[in-house]
């Protein structure tokens, strides 16, 4: 349910208002809107009449139920504004959402060594990224593939951070790490294996560390959307939602199936910014120029693509990277995208290294 206020509703009143929600039971949650504040109410509320709360104050204007079973992560609940995730970077503070530049993460599937950190981030940035990846933790499918450095990888992560001032996306499996991950990550990755692993989710969520949700590769939208749910109920309102393909019947040429769908439709469930990994979502660098344009094209907030300095000799995912060359003269291309949807802060030219 959610009971939005009247434009100039007085502060006391708001709080008044909370406090007798809560001794109805509920959970209140106040979202300050650029107009209006709007009580969120989670809860017991099947039962509830929504005109009986109206009458618990004159300055209550409406109050409307969210038939969605996800409720915090609903377009309703924040009245149709996008959330925005502002997240602070040694070269300033970056916000994702839907009237914010496209931002662009990128760097290697895993961290490797140090000169390869520091070379891709340095060049990433360069052509324009302003989050560099790298996995120090990676979720293998066979326990004999390169399982990540781990710790020390987070270290290089911190020194590729101090180097090039790029704030640094990397991906938890474990909640043992949450610490020590949340020390050096800007932003935390939940990758596609773990997005229904509530209990990892819970632990997230009771942090602040802004979070990257992948889907998973077989979820649903409406899962997605409801592991997105444990996070913010949990009381962390800063999720990014990442597409990076799904399993669908056909994977012979391409990894995945990447759901550009998803943009448009999730702009109309939520308001959560949202990611678009053409990396994952094809596993062939060839393709990945052409998602990433459609992706911006279709009006995602953000891009995740995988760069390495010498693909071939990767210890993951080397055939759906690009090399720093490839990736410099795909941002000049996707420049000319971003501006025609005014979404783009590089020019074109400042692009080239
Ligand atoms: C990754 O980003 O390197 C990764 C493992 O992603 P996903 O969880 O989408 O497979
Ligand atoms: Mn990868």
């Amino acid at each position: 349910m959610i009971v939005v206020l009247k434009v100039g509703s007085p502060e006391a009143e708001v709080e008044r208002l909370t406090q007798e929600f809560l001794s109805w039971g509920l959970s209140p949650e106040k979202i300050i809107g650029k107009h209006k504040v709007v009580i969120g109410l989670v809860g017991e509320t099947v039962e509830m009449d929504p005109l009986q709360i109206q009458e618990a104050s004159p300055w209550i204007e409406e109050v409307l139920r969210v038939e969605k079973p996800y409720k915090r992560a609903s377009r309703e609940y924040r009245q149709g504004e996008p959330s925005e995730v502002i997240v602070s970077t040694p070269n300033g503070s970056v916000t994702f959402g839907e009237h914010h530049p496209l931002v662009v993460v990128a760097g290697p599937c895993s961290v490797e060594n140090e000169e390869m950190i520091v070379e891709t981030a340095l060049r990433v940035k360069a052509a324009g990224a302003k989050f560099l990846r790298g996995g120090a933790f990676k979720p293998r499918t066979s326990p004999y593939a390169f399982q990540g450095h781990g710790e020390s990888a987070l270290g290089l992560l911190a020194r590729a951070r101090e180097v090039s001032g790029l704030g640094i996306i990397t991906e938890l499996m474990d909640a043992a790490d949450l610490e020590t991950l949340a020390e050096v990550a800007d932003v935390i990755q939940i990758g596609a294996r773990n997005m229904q692993n509530f209990s990892l989710l819970k632990k997230v969520g009771a942090q602040d560390k802004p979070i990257l949700l992948k889907r998973g590769m077989s979820a649903t939208i409406e899962e997605w959307l409801m592991a997105a749910e444990y996070i913010l109920a949990a009381g962390n309102p800063n999720v990014i939602l990442c597409e990076r393909g799904i399993r669908t019947f056909d994977n012979k040429y391409a990894r995945n199936t990447l759901d550009l769908a998803a943009i448009p439709v999730l702009r109309s469930l939520t308001h959560l910014p949202i990611m678009i990994d053409p990396s994952h979502g094809t596993g062939k660098w060839e393709y990945v120029p052409s998602m990433a344009a459609a992706a911006i094209a279709a009006g995602t907030d953000s891009l995740m693509i995988e760069v390495h300095p010498n693909p071939k000799k990767a210890l993951s995912d080397g055939p759906q990277s690009l090399t720093p060359e490839r990736f410099d003269l795909l941002m000049q291309e996707l420049a000319v995208i971003g501006n025609a949807m005014g979404r783009w802060i590089v020019e074109p030219a400042m692009a080239a290294v």
